[in-house]
């Protein structure tokens, strides 16, 4: 029979890969609790309309990069693509609108019908965090703070630029976005055919554009700062100010727009330059109206999400995976009493594994092979003795002694 296929962009996680990716999401569930951000948890799989209005119609996400499909109830359910929609969602639904500010992180698979390659996958993971209830941009400050201390812990922050912009409020926005329009109705004939159709929909995004006869439209056009109004410039202008004080390095990067309709005002991104085209890390910016879209009260928000697998590729890990003790018996009929043992140590969170078969020699090339630390050895002179033969693999050296002697070795 043929092998049997995961979907394309869909991977297993062996064991190695996955010890890295807990690493990544263990440093970033530690650092975001330092920040007093409590994690939660938001079903994989929603009716539709939470991601389809926020993210807004015209997204990729929503045109052509969305898992959709109708249960046997007839109902629309979309796989989740991103976090924050289902994030806003939940804190609605369980009222906390009144009880301000709330900090959450969380973590978990996204699903996105993307072209495959390194650092893009269709089934991925994201850490996410979202400060809702704050209009402050101290709380801006804070979170892309914590990212930064979050990619610090993971030793990677070396590689890595941070890039801010601002998107403005509503009516920057809208003045920034027809001198977009006006600027490339001159150069129609130069851009993509995506950046025509972005064009009459959402024309910011062209200037996301990775297409390299955009990208040389794209560098003289219209610039952000020149439409912000007095409001959004002073915004702008805190932001700079909290990162100056935090020391936190940065660029201002004028065409960072972010791909999600909700996002206004800052937008953030911390990228490297060592994942080819797939060089964002982490990203995120504020979304005041997303709260309003969901149908609740008008209640700020901002946050952002990184991506597992990509952080996992920078990462510098040493694997550990050593065993503490292994149990051999000299004689199969010994296994029985081997297993008592086996659970006393492992109560004493010692890490345990039963060589069950083979002879002397090739239980001992599979304790070399696990990294075992220590052998206890069980046979008919042990059995005697009513005493354990214990060996410390690395230095040879053996000794009749019991379990309890031999616990207390092991712990030290
Ligand atoms: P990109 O520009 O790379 O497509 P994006 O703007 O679509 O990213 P966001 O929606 O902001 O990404 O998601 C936040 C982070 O999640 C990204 O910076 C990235 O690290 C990760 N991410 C997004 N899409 C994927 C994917 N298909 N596979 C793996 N990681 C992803
Ligand atoms: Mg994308």
């Amino acid at each position: 029979m043929e092998k049997l296929r995961t979907v394309r962009g869909v991977h297993d996680l062996l064991p190695e890969e996955l010890y890295i990716h807990n690493k990544v999401i263990n440093t970033a569930l530690e650092t975001s609790d330092n920040f007093n951000y409590s994690q939660i948890e938001i079903p994989i799989f929603e009716f539709a309309e939470v991601f389809k209005k926020p993210l807004g119609e015209s997204s990729d996400i929503v045109t052509k990069e969305n898992y959709i499909f109708k249960d046997r109830s007839n109902d629309e359910l979309m796989l989740r693509p991103e976090g924050t929609s289902g994030v806003v969602r939940a804190f609605l639904n369980a009222g906390l609108v009144h009880d301000i500010p709330q900090r959450f992180s969380y973590y978990g698979p996204m699903f996105r019908y993307e072209r495959p390659q390194k650092g893009r996958l269709r089934q991925f993971k994201q850490f996410g965090v979202e400060c809702l209830g704050l209009s402050s941009t101290m709380a801006d400050v804070e979170v892309i703070c914590l990212g930064n201390e979050f990619l610090n812990k993971l030793n990677v922050l070396e590689k890595i630029n941070l890039k801010i912009n601002t998107l403005g409020d509503f009516e920057s926005r809208n003045n920034f976005r027809n001198a977009l329009v006006n600027y490339f109705e001159d150069y129609r004939s130069s851009l993509s055919k995506e950046s025509l159709n972005r064009l009459s929909i959402n024309p910011l995004r062209i200037l996301d554009s990775k297409d390299e006869e955009d990208q040389k439209v794209i560098k003289n056009a219209p610039n952000i700062m020149e439409y912000l109004n007095v409001d959004s410039r002073i915004r702008f202008q805190n932001i700079c100010k909290g990162l100056d004080h935090l020391n936190i390095e940065y660029t201002i990067d004028k065409n960072l727009v972010r791909g999600l309709d909700y996002y206004c005002h800052t937008a953030f991104e911390f990228t490297t330059n060592e994942l080819g085209s797939q060089g964002t890390v982490l990203a995120g910016g504020r979304y005041d109206g997303l709260s309003k879209i969901l149908g609740g009260l008008d209640v700020p928000g901002v946050g952002w999400a990184a991506g597992i697998e990509r952080l996992a590729l920078l990462v510098d890990t040493e694997i550990v995976n050593k065993t503490d003790v292994v149990l051999i018996g000299q004689a199969e009929n010994f296994n029985y009493l081997l297993l008592p043992i086996m659970k006393k140590l492992v109560q004493q969170g010692i890490k345990t594994e039963i060589i069950y078969s083979g002879n002397l020699s090739k239980k001992f090339k599979r304790a070399n092979k696990i990294k075992a630390s220590y052998a206890i050895i069980l046979g008919e002179e042990e059995v005697d003795k009513k005493l354990l033969k214990f060996k410390d693999l690395t230095s040879g050296r053996e000794e009749f002694i019991d379990l309890k002697q031999i616990i207390k070795k092991i712990k030290n």
